[in-house]
């Protein structure tokens, strides 16, 4: 079966919408900053922003050029900062390489890091607790198995892939002791050996390794789920996954699709933060 991760966002993003029509006085308000003029970055920012026009959400793009100085990057997240009408900054990710992704992250205001990556949220995550904010994509695949009725409890799910911003808080997430997690989660990475035999043992294999139809269907257990989270752009800007597709989806129980799969669940959760966020300062203010 097909899990389709279009549809399930699109009717949270409803839900949303009627949420934000609701509130009194301001607006939801998302800050985006774009540095350089990488056009994947383009793409995802202009994506997240038509989302946010669809929500009701509003939102800023500060573009600045790739030259520009780290000082400068900081002194904009800090008026963000402190500017009242403002829920969520995102700074779309890479950053040129004379910038500290690390020194940018941290600045941003843990109240307002919609995208989950400050090492207060990351360390709240760890710990459980609720009133930070979890990365967007590993919130969106958890959300995915809420609402396709996917049980993780109990459950071996290997992620293949490490990352900050998918593997390791995909597995803080589902490893917790709460309902619709308590998963045994085993993490594999460009190191790990026997990783055949790993995600052969998985219940629900999750792929987040950055290379095409990296998962075969060699490596799938018959009636495991699958979640593809890589994003490829062919040559004829068609987008394909991580995990061999036409192979593996007739012996998947559950599969998402690239597209349609995970990447709507991960603009729809960030979404979800801002609102969050938002709700959070009105009831400070
Ligand atoms: P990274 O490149 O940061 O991480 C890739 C991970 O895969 C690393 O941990 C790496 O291991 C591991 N890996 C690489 N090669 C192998 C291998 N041969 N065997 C086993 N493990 C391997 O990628 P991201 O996590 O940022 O992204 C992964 C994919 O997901 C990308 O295609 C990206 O575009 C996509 N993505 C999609 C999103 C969405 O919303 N759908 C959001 C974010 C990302 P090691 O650590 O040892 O190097």
């Amino acid at each position: 079966m097909i899990i389709d991760g279009k549809k399930i966002a699109a009717t949270l993003t409803q839900d949303m919408t009627l949420a934000v029509q609701k509130m009194q006085g301001r607006k939801p308000h998302l800050a985006f900053i774009l540095v350089g003029d990488n056009s994947a970055s383009q793409t995802y920012v202009r994506a997240k922003k038509k989302a946010c026009v669809a929500t009701g959400i509003t939102s800023s793009l500060l573009e600045l050029p790739s030259t520009i100085a780290q000082d400068v990057l900081l002194m904009e997240i800090e008026k963000r900062n402190q500017d009242p009408t403002i829920d969520g900054i995102l700074v779309q990710l890479p950053l040129p390489s004379h910038i500290s992704e690390a020194a940018i992250l941290y600045a941003i205001d843990p109240a307002k890091d919609v995208d989950g990556f400050h090492p207060l949220n990351v360390g709240k995550m760890l710990l459980g607790e609720e009133s930070g904010f979890l990365p967007c994509t590993p919130l969106g695949i958890k959300v995915l198995f809420e609402k396709s009725k996917i049980s993780v409890e109990g459950k071996r799910v290997v992620i293949v892939g490490r990352s900050n911003i998918v593997g390791k808080p995909l597995a803080a997430i589902l490893m917790q002791k709460k309902p619709h997690c308590n998963a045994t989660v085993t993490i594999a990475h460009s190191q790990s050996e026997h990783l055949i035999e790993i995600c052969q043992n998985a219940d629900i294999l999750v792929a987040a390794v950055g290379q095409r139809h990296f998962i075969k269907k060699e490596m799938v257990r018959p009636g495991a789920v699958v979640i593809d989270v890589g994003i490829h752009r062919l040559p004829d800007k068609s987008l394909t996954g991580d995990v061999d597709f036409a192979k593996v989806a007739p012996i998947a129980s559950h599969i998402t699709p690239v597209p349609g799969g995970v990447g709507p669940m991960t603009i729809a959760m960030l979404l979800q933060n801002t609102l969050k966020s938002c709700k959070n300062q009105f009831s400070l203010a």
